[in-house]
């Protein structure tokens, strides 16, 4: 049995968007800046897309930019923002666990003379509105803060921060990648200026997101080159994703009251079982289903190391991740665990299982039988070495 448990790094493309995709790639290939009726029907198909992530978003068409991926949307939104209004001010604020690809640019803007304020989480992963209101100075430009943390799950308080951020008159951006599909996204309601989605997050395809970036926004063009969407982000149109990312975002919205109660239950299962029979685990981040994302499970096996656990459920078939994908593959522990106060030996003992649409019970049930068996093996070796070398010399 091949068992993927692991959506929240990316999701396998739903058939529906790669049939919708398709016809971009073979038959329909012009480039949607062309005047000629090839070109015309390439973006005839990019801005049906637009207006269709619009409507999920409850935006403006016009307010929404194809780009690379998450990733590229949010290194956008911060250094455009920051960049355009660099003489206003050069503060920014936003947590301690957002995702690589906000935290890295905040350090390059740092080491460049801006100042960043990293709100601390309680240990649910939840950052405390009044330290962000205590936070906020004259001189801050942005809000950046994400709206569900991928490796536990958490869900921000997105509603009061951007009433927040909009009484202060400050731009306030959300990195809502793992919310979408899971949550509904109102960017009117919740005040939004600037939010970053990735289509291969939500059963689309890899290398495509948006940027929506209310108007009027001041934020500098991310890349310069020619003329393409409205002289903002030049290159051009990735017609075929594009069209694939419009589709997921259709199928996410109508599908999401469906899709979210299935992965919530398989995951609610899931954590149940793993509790009550595997001994010394602990589950990590909010324990209520309103502060938690459908799919994430997050859990610390005391005394077993993430990374030999990994490897040995992944010889089952069984693909679940330690920390994030993207500081997999290193033995950093985790920002996000140690933000929440777990120690380094803890988040090294710890893995996330993801469950997305396409995961069943049955997947669930072996899952839990694997890690059972394993862990159990994992622990008595564990324990055998210790009583040859002594407590110390295990590392
Ligand atoms: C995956 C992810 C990203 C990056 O998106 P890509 O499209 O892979 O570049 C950004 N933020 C969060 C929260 C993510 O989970």
């Amino acid at each position: 049995m091949l068992v993927y448990a692991d959506n929240a790094s990316t999701t396998q493309l739903d058939k529906r968007v790669y049939a919708a995709m398709a016809p971009y790639y073979t038959d329909i290939y012009g480039n949607a800046s062309s005047l000629h009726v090839m070109g015309r029907k390439a973006l005839a198909a990019a801005d049906e897309a637009r207006s269709e992530i619009a409507r999920c978003i409850n935006a403006t068409a016009s307010d929404i930019y194809f780009t690379s991926g998450g990733t590229e949307s949010d290194n956008w939104a911060i250094t455009g923002v920051a960049r355009a209004l660099k003489d206003k001010g050069r503060h920014i604020i936003t947590t301690a666990i957002e995702h690589p690809a906000v935290l890295n640019t905040c350090k390059d803007l740092e080491s460049e003379g801006w100042d960043i304020t990293y709100l601390t989480v309680d240990s649910d992963g939840l950052i405390d509105l009044a330290e962000l209101e205590r936070s906020v100075r004259d001189d801050t430009v942005l809000i950046s803060i994400m709206w569900a943390n991928n490796e536990i799950g958490s869900i921000m308080p997105i509603y009061q921060i951007g009433r927040i951020a909009r009484e202060r008159g400050i731009y306030f951006h959300t990195d809502a990648v793992q919310a979408a599909g899971c949550l509904a996204i109102d960017v009117e309601r919740c005040n939004i200026d600037l939010l970053s989605l990735s289509g291969h997050k939500l059963y689309g395809p890899k290398g495509i997101g948006i940027l929506y970036k209310r108007r009027g926004v001041k934020c500098l063009p991310y890349m310069k080159g020619g003329e393409q969407e409205r002289g903002q982000r030049a290159g051009t149109l990735n017609t075929p994703a594009i069209v694939g990312m419009g589709k997921a975002m259709e199928l996410a919205c109508s599908s999401m009251q469906e899709d979210s109660s299935h992965v919530r239950s398989l995951r609610n299962y899931f954590i149940t079982r793993v509790l009550a029979e595997i001994p010394d685990v602990v589950y990590n981040g909010p324990k209520d289903d309103e502060l938690r994302l459908c799919g994430n499970a997050n859990f610390t096996f005391n005394d077993i190391k993430g990374e030999a656990l990994l490897a040995r459920l992944d010889m089952a078939g069984i693909c679940a991740s330690s920390g994030s994908a993207c500081s997999s593959g290193t033995t950093e522990p985790s920002h996000v665990l140690l933000a929440i106060g777990a120690t380094e030996d803890a988040a090294l003992s710890t893995l996330r299982f993801s469950w997305g649409k396409y995961n069943t019970i049955a997947e669930v049930d072996y899952t839990v039988d694997k890690l059972k068996e394993i862990s159990s093996e994992l622990r008595s070796a564990t324990t055998l070495f210790k009583q040859f070398h002594g407590d110390d010399k295990y590392v």
